[in-house]
């Protein structure tokens, strides 16, 4: 395809389709919603959510506990190493963000139907009014 640019992959012309364009964001959100299904039984499939639980709330000791940077990080270190590509993860994001997981700990509290991290999350909530999400 031809931009302003010249010529150029598939993943620059989504950015710059966002970038230059935010008024068709419509279509991309029709986009997003017909894969929806698909891209949560492939992440659930893959075990996705069960493997970002166990980082951010591990069962093991504490200090293995990994925190979230109010970015996805953790989550696309395990989609990498679940050898999704650079193009399947812009398509999982976009899902993941449309649905409130706008980082890692919002996923397991947004997206994932369960997580050690959401139950811990409102236990808290109950007995000490204690915050557990990240400062954000
Ligand atoms: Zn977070």
């Amino acid at each position: 395809m031809r931009t302003p640019f010249g010529e150029c992959d598939d993943l620059f012309v989504k950015i710059a389709r966002c970038m230059f364009e935010p008024m068709n964001a419509d279509s991309d959100d029709d986009l997003t919603d017909s894969i929806t299904p698909d891209v949560r039984k492939v992440l659930d499939r893959s075990n996705f959510f069960a493997s970002l639980d166990n980082l951010l709330c591990p069962t093991g000791p504490l200090d293995q506990r990994e925190h979230c940077h109010g970015d996805h990080r953790l989550s696309e270190a395990i989609l990498r190493a679940s050898e999704f590509d650079a193009t399947e993860l812009v398509d999982i994001f976009e899902v993941l963000r449309s649905k409130g997981g706008s980082c890692d700990c919002e996923i397991l509290y947004n997206v994932a139907d369960q997580s050690r991290l959401k139950a811990e999350y409102w236990r808290g909530k109950v007995t000490e009014g204690r915050q557990a999400r990240h400062p954000d």
